[in-house]
């Protein structure tokens, strides 16, 4: 009788579990279901560009359905409420409970707000095609408001965390502003763009002359950095810095960090802080028949240091896992996984990037990286092509 594999998400780590299990497993050995919020697979890593209207949504939110048709996989679009693994059972928001025999747990990071007040509650973030798109839609009325008010609060963005999620938002904004002020009838120098962040620098862990780049190109397009100091507290329309300052605005956008998933933090997988802990196999410290990808688990690397949350890791995690599923069925000798890093690649906007390849050994500016960056993106889709192809 088919096994029942339940992967719940269908971002890079699901997705790519999925495809690649279907690669080894065929539908009489195993039934495969993917379970998503969203009925799309989200490109999250362009979502500055939507975000600022410089890409359509239909480029970053590609249809499951569409993906997984022909396959032989199940597309069951729902939220996880929670995982009850010595069940072997999975309850969605809307009642449904669904079991399994091998569950891949792919469900993503959420948003790390570290217990700033108000922040939660008054600030924008930018984790899925939706948030892009509100995000997009209240800027525009911002400025439109503005032109009507010189309310300084229409006229201020605010970007709280300068690691790269910010960056890149940070410099979409600064290329869509000349534009949007002309639409409106505004004077561009009356408008605020800060990126404010808690490290000495923005960037943190990167090499200091690519900080200096991505400084120096931004400020030239009109983004004032606040470095060296945290957000402290944000009420409706101001944000608080910890030196006392307070920036008036309607639009804070909140890219401080990440943390793992609290379905997988509650669920009684080990865990740590937050994130499933798992073996070189990619299963589960606890239980053996759930497997992780992508940001929902962290992987130890050698120096004892977790990897970093990042798509390129979560993909490769889900090809291991849908090798590993395989193994584990048949009997077989699972994979370990070893992470490739072909490096990281930052957009500063619409013309400018910045990045490394081979471990900070090569460092790449403007238009080499800005290229190198869009090859990763095609690469990722052809490859997701491929896979598709591939399997059964
Ligand atoms: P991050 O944790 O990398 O950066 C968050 C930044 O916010 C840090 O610089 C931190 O110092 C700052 N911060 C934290 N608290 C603050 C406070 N109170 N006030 C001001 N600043 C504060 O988070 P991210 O940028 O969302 O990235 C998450 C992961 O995704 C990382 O591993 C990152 O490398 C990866 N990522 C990669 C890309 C890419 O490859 N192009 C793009 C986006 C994200």
């Amino acid at each position: 009788m088919a096994k029942q594999i339940l992967i719940l998400g269908g971002g890079y780590g699901g997705l790519l579990s999925a495809l690649t299990t279907r690669q080894h497993l065929s539908a009489d050995e195993a039934s495969i279901t993917v379970v998503n919020r969203f009925p799309t697979h989200q490109i999250i890593t362009e979502l500055h560009r939507l975000a600022a209207g410089n890409l359509s949504e239909k480029a970053v939110a590609l249809p499951l359905e569409k993906l997984l048709r022909g396959k032989n996989i199940d597309l069951k679009i729902g939220s996880v409420q929670e995982i009850s693994p010595d069940e072997h059972q999975v309850s969605l928001a809307d009642g449904t409970k669904l079991n399994y025999d091998l569950l891949v747990v792919a469900l993503g990071s959420e948003t790390a707000y570290f217990g700033i007040p108000g922040l939660q509650e008054h600030s924008f973030i930018l984790k899925s095609v939706d948030d892009a798109n509100r995000l997009r839609e209240h800027v525009e009325s911002c400025i439109g408001e503005y032109s009507q008010t010189k309310n300084k609060a229409d006229g201020t963005i605010v970007v709280g965390g300068g690691g790269l999620t910010g960056i890149e938002l940070v410099g979409e904004f600064a290329d869509l502003m000349p534009q949007l002020c002309r639409k409106y009838g505004v004077d561009h120098k009356e408008i605020s763009l800060y990126c404010v962040e808690a490290a000495p620098t923005v960037l943190p862990g990167f090499p200091a002359e690519l900080v200096e780049r991505a400084q120096t190109s931004l400020s030239a397009r009109g983004v004032e950095f606040i470095t060296g100091t945290p957000v402290t507290k944000m009420e409706p329309f101001a944000v608080e810095l910890k030196d006392g300052r307070t920036i008036e605005t309607k639009t804070m956008v909140w890219t401080g960090g990440v943390q793992g998933n609290s379905v997988v933090a509650n669920s009684g997988i080990e865990v740590n802080r937050g994130r499933a802990l798992v073996n070189e196999f990619l299963q589960s410290t606890s239980h053996q028949d759930v497997f992780l990808a992508g940001d929902s688990a962290v992987v130890m690397g050698p120096e004892g240091r977790p990897y970093p949350p990042t798509a390129q890791l979560a993909w490769q995690m889900g090809e291991t896992v849908g090798y590993n599923l395989f193994a584990y069925l048949k009997g077989g000798t699972m994979e370990e996984f070893t992470p490739v890093f072909s490096g990281t690649l930052g957009s500063l906007g619409r013309k400018d990037a910045i990045g490394t390849i081979g471990g900070n050994k090569t460092q790449l500016k403007g238009l080499p990286a800005s290229l190198m960056k869009e090859a990763s993106n095609v690469r990722y889709l052809s490859h997701i092509k491929g896979l598709f192809s591939l399997a059964y």
